[in-house]
């Protein structure tokens, strides 16, 4: 196409391409995901249907795009890390973050009916995004540490806040003040003294997050329900679908890195 004159425009536009032979994490979150949880009534602390719904669009994204090795949820938010030698976009920080955030957004929407049959969606939710260059493998790890970590640290504290409030009666506000302060070895201590409940017991999946990788050739176990519908976009993908396992374990020691060694090849 001939060149206009306003093509000078395209040269205001910056390099963002991120620093090769790094490791490229994009994460997303969700906005406003506390009002979002109350408006479509998500079961407190933890709601099942929207972990699954979350755990189902990072595996769309992670489909479309193969240089995405492993995934990281817990909460309203995902971490998708590219494998360090990527070309995608260029390594273009712009594109990668948005395409995956845009994808995650529009396949949330998209399934949403297949997890929240009796709940209609009431608005179009909108996620944020940031893309991070980890130079070293232990900076990767350790970013992973830090978000079980935090999924660890707020499941702790919300299992005890809506303990109090749904069988204690506490007001949210009482709930708050009466947490304040507390160590994790105190909130331990209340969920066993006034609840009769071992935090340790409760769900992986509530404790530890969800991580996504791709499974070794010729492994079939522990594989994501493939898709249970029937339409255009699952039949497409049915044949050529990678496989995925999804795993509720801990990522903070090295026993998950030694029996992944492929993961940082
Ligand atoms: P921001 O736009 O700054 O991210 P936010 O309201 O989304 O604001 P977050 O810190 O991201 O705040 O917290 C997400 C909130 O979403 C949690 O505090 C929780 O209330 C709610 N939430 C997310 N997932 C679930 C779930 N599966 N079950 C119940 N509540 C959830
Ligand atoms: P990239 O991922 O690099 O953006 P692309 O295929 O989206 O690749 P674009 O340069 O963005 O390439 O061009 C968008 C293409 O989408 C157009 O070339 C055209 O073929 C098609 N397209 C977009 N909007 C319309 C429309 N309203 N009617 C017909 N075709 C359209
Ligand atoms: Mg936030
Ligand atoms: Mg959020
Ligand atoms: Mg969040
Ligand atoms: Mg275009
Ligand atoms: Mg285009």
């Amino acid at each position: 196409m001939a060149k206009s004159r306003f093509e000078y425009v395209k040269s205001f536009e910056q390099n963002d391409s991120c620093l090769p032979n790094c490791w490229l994490v994009v994460r997303i979150d969700g906005k406003g995901f506390h009002r979002f949880s109350e408006v479509h009534h998500f079961v407190k602390p933890n709601d099942d249907r929207a972990l699954q719904l979350m755990s189902r669009a990072a595996q769309c994204v992670m489909e479309e795009f193969k240089d995405i090795i492993l995934c990281y949820g817990q909460s309203d938010e995902y971490s998708f890390v590219f494998k360090k030698n990527t070309q995608l976009y260029c390594r273009r920080a712009s594109k990668l973050m948005t395409n995956v955030v845009s994808l995650f957004a529009s396949s949330f929407v998209f399934i949403w009916p297949q997890y929240f049959s009796s709940q209609e969606l009431q608005y179009p939710p909108a996620f944020d995004a940031r893309i991070v260059c980890y130079p070293s493998d232990q900076n990767l790890k350790d970013y992973f540490s830090w978000r079980q970590a935090d999924c660890h640290i707020n499941n702790l504290y919300n299992t005890c806040f809506w303990k109090l409030v749904q069988e204690k009666g506490l007001t949210p506000a009482q709930s708050q003040e009466k947490l304040k302060g507390t160590l994790s070895s105190d909130k331990n201590e209340i969920l066993f003294t006034e609840f009769n409940i071992n935090y340790n017991n409760l769900p992986e999946i509530y404790r530890k997050g969800t991580i996504l990788i791709r499974q070794k050739k010729g492994n079939t176990e522990s594989q994501t329900p493939s898709c249970t519908t029937s339409s255009y976009y699952c039949q497409q993908n049915k044949k050529t679908r990678p496989r995925i396992s999804m795993l509720h374990v801990d990522i903070i020691g090295n026993s998950f890195w030694n029996e992944h060694p492929e993961l940082l090849e």
